[in-house]
């Protein structure tokens, strides 16, 4: 099954509201394996929203669309789709008492443009919108589905995990839709695609790869389609392992895994314990690693310290390595780590410092230039970076580094790519 998405909206068009809807909706298609081919965004425009509903009729199977089922004048999707299906609208008995509850609930006034929000097209399926007014709409036409949402995303979200994806599950004749993620890190998309590129060409049709990559973690999700789930499963075992026996150690960990967790996970068995000496990542680190539940078993917590003054005061950095070779070097950073061992009494450290940027670039040190090192009381291991001049991606990137060095140092599998 092909889909594509319309967003409706002026200020999507012109940039006031970023578009985040589209995100959403592409990714939970994907997972239920149908294809995305297109979105586009159109203004709040009779003439413009047909035409783009008559141009994705030509290409795909369901056509979904957000945004303009407000109660204002400016919000003339549902009219238009009903106009371009040919469709009446009639009055929902159902949604409108749910819009009366609406706003019987927050004691306010409904008012005759709240009671057209529950005039949906004859023949469509109403999508239940617990989260606000405007239903959604499932309308099928000459084999084509067409679905309609509102663009407010905590509504639409709402629609699209219990209305819309369980109604496509069951329309695609129920079959069994498994997902497998693989996460790597520290290694860019590209060179991953290039490793595997045995692995993935040789898939099936009915198995398909997708790379969902964030600041120096590449996800892997592998999506299979078939009738019977043991034997799907089985098959998409074995480009799994494929995979593995490419990546190695790259590869931290599985479904939903996350470095933190998995660093949570080898401090859990061991009994050890983890703490950070954060001078660019500012406490990053340490907000990554608490987003595990559980982690205050072995996380013992942070010193953030920006400043010399704070680098001698409570890392025992000394003055003449500060001054010598500045902040951002190895002596420091080795310094850093023995300090924030023996202050914080934990068993593994991170110690990062580095230019996050824009500003504070020097010819030697350029913007992006970040020291980490992790260690324990018989190892420190201390690495040099150059990331690029985005500020936040260079703090986050730095975090998810050093949390691997840490996992590898752990694990003694070696520094990586
Ligand atoms: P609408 O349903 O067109 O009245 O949209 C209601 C509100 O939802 C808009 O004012 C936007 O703030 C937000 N919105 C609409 N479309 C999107 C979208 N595609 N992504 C994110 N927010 C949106
Ligand atoms: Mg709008």
């Amino acid at each position: 099954m092909k889909a594509e998405i319309i967003i409706i909206g002026d200020e999507i068009l012109n940039g006031t509201t970023l578009d985040t809807n589209s995100q959403f909706i592409a990714r939970e298609l994907e997972a239920l394996n149908i294809e995305v081919i297109r979105r586009s965004t159109v203004k709040d425009r009779r003439e413009e929203i047909s035409q783009a509903l008559y141009e994705a009729e030509q290409r795909a199977d369901l056509i979904v669309t957000t945004g303009g089922l407000g109660p204002t004048k400016d919000d003339i999707t549902k009219k238009t789709i009903a106009e371009y299906l040919d469709e009446e609208l009639v009055m929902n008995e159902a949604v409108l008492q749910h819009v009366t509850d609406f706003f019987a609930r927050r004691g306010r006034p409904m008012l005759d443009v709240n009671r057209l929000q529950a005039l949906v097209p004859k023949s469509a399926v109403v999508l239940h919108n617990a989260m606000g007014t405007a239903p959604g709409t499932f309308t099928e036409k000459s084999g084509k589905a067409f679905v309609s949402m509102p663009g407010v995303p905590f509504e639409m979200r709402y629609i699209v995990e219990n209305g819309l994806v369980p109604l496509l599950k069951e329309r695609l004749d129920n079959q069994h839709i498994i997902h497998r993620y693989l996460h790597t890190v520290g290694v860019g998309e590209s060179s991953i695609a290039a490793q595997i590129a045995e692995v993935e060409d040789a898939l099936p049709a009915h198995i398909r790869l997708a790379y969902l990559p964030s600041p120096g973690i590449v996800k892997l999700r592998l999506t299979g389609t078939g009738d019977d789930e043991a034997t799907l499963l089985n098959e998409m075992l074995v480009f799994e392992q494929g995979i593995k026996d490419i990546l190695g150690p790259v590869i931290f960990g599985y479904g939903n895994e996350t470095l933190s967790s998995c660093i949570g996970k080898l401090l859990t068995e061991s009994g050890k314990t983890v703490g950070t000496a954060e001078s660019c990542t500012s406490g990053y680190i340490s907000q990554l690693l608490t987003q595990t539940p559980g982690s205050s078993t072995y996380f013992e917590g942070a010193l953030v310290t920006y400043s010399y003054g704070l680098k001698e005061k409570l890392l025992q950095v000394n003055h003449e390595v500060l001054n010598n070779f500045g902040a951002v070097s190895e002596e420091t950073i080795l310094e850093m780590t023995r300090g924030g061992l023996q202050q914080l009494g934990v068993d593994y450290i991170m110690a990062t410092s580095g230019i996050a940027g824009p500003g504070g670039g020097m010819p030697n040190k350029p913007v992006g230039t970040v020291w980490i090192a992790v260690g324990d009381k018989n190892k420190i291991i201390s690495r040099k970076y150059q990331f690029g001049g985005d500020r936040t991606r260079n703090i986050e990137l730095t975090s998810i580094m050093a949390l691997d060095m840490l996992r590898r140092f752990i694990l003694g599998i070696g520094e990586g790519a």
